[in-house]
């Protein structure tokens, strides 16, 4: 597979900016020169929750509607778009996810399928380490060229999401929480992520920078332009190349890890396979990384001979950073208990966390429609 990455400058969604320049990279991409009119694509976006394009948590729609462009001028007819938010999947969900994130309007307009049938199969993972088996939705089992379309973003849990991550979104709806609960361990989730990408492989994977998301992502950051859009065949190195931007240490990012164990990927991005505007690849000034990542890694008990382990832990535990609600934020919708793989928020007009069970996994920060629910780090004065 060709680890060649990408990089565009687009300092704006303005369309034909965007058409020229996502022509541009499909243009450089060996992968594209296998699209036809029999190609049955997925386009991947990512569609965590219901947000408007300007707060940068979804891919944006002028990127979408200009990939649909190239698409169609390589003579390929049967694109669909997909995705499966962090909620409830079912019909009404998604069509209004679609619909505010600008999707389901360019899709209209393109005549393209916007999904919202909300099946699911099973599709085996046969070399797959920790997982032999994942639910997927329909149209990544239709597909035969899957284009994940990611976006530029920080995340609490994993320190980046971008190309690779943005494949937990092909597992349907809530079914996500029990592959948090069944790897409450970083490690074994990256692994996990891993094993996804391997039986999911999308064939180009271009992540929409224009507007990033820095701080606390995937869903409660700020804003951030970026001005850039970058893809590849290979998710993994295109997400090293996410990180160097954002400078953050891939091997930090649990499945970028996991990836490199595996010898997928090697530990930070080899500027050699850089391609296009080259020269805007360096450390963005002053990015935000979320409050879990700041300052040096807290993930100890792995570096310490077994018997000290446990208590390592349960220290760890003590110093992670752990979700708190803002009650004076709070309204009440409960898209948090909802998403909760332990079952550990309980609603009283507000919501309530019991840190014991907690795994932080911060999946109830990614689905708060409002940001009431903060990343906090230890503070001797909680204790
Ligand atoms: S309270 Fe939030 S971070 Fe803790 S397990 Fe539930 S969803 Fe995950
Ligand atoms: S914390 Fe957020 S998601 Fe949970 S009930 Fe309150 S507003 Fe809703």
């Amino acid at each position: 597979m060709d680890k060649t990455v990408l990089l565009c400058r687009a300092q704006s969604y303005d369309q034909a900016l965007v058409d020229q320049q996502v022509e541009f990279l499909f243009g450089q991409l060996e992968a594209a020169r296998e699209l036809n009119q029999n190609s049955r694509v997925l386009l991947k976006p990512n569609l965590l929750a219901k947000h408007p394009p300007e707060a940068a948590v979804t891919t944006h729609p002028a990127v979408v509607r200009a990939v649909i462009r190239a698409l169609k001028k390589r003579g390929v007819t049967h694109i669909t778009l997909a995705d499966s938010c962090g909620g409830l999947y079912n019909p009404a969900v998604m069509k209004s996810l679609y619909k505010v994130s600008g999707l389901w309007q360019v899709c209209q307009e393109e005549g393209v399928e916007c999904y919202t049938e909300c099946r699911y199969g099973a599709r085996p993972a046969p070399e797959g380490r920790v997982v032999k088996e994942f639910t997927l939705i329909q149209p990544v089992l239709d597909s035969d060229f899957i284009i994940d379309l990611a976006k530029f973003k920080t995340h609490v849990m994993a320190g980046c999401t971008a190309a690779t991550k943005n494949l937990f979104g092909c597992i349907p709806g809530l079914q996500k929480a029990e592959w948090h609960m069944r790897f409450p361990d970083k490690e074994r989730f990256g692994d996990m992520l891993i094993d996804l990408l391997e039986i999911v492989r999308p064939r180009i994977s271009l992540v929409d920078g224009i507007l990033g998301l820095e701080g606390d992502g995937p869903a409660g950051g700020t804003p951030r332009q970026i001005g850039l859009l970058l893809a590849g065949e290979d998710p993994l190195t295109v997400d090293l190349a996410v990180c160097g931007l954002m400078g953050l240490d891939p091997m930090r990012v649990p499945y970028l890890a996991a990836a490199q164990r595996r010898d997928l990927c090697d530990q930070s991005l080899d500027p050699a396979l850089l391609r296009g505007d080259t020269d805007a690849f360096c450390p963005i000034p002053g990015f935000a990384l979320p409050q879990s990542y700041q300052g040096g890694d807290t993930d100890f008990a792995h570096h310490v001979p077994g018997l000290l382990q446990k208590p390592v832990q349960a220290l760890e535990r003590v110093l992670a950073p752990h979700p708190v609600v803002m009650a004076s934020r709070c309204i009440g919708c409960g898209k948090c208990a909802e998403i909760c793989p332990q079952h550990t928020i309980r609603l009283d007009k507000k919501a309530k966390i019991r840190q014991e069970k907690c795994i932080r996994c911060f999946c109830c920060h990614e689905m708060c429609p409002v940001k009431a629910i903060q990343v906090k780090k230890f503070s001797l004065f909680r204790l």
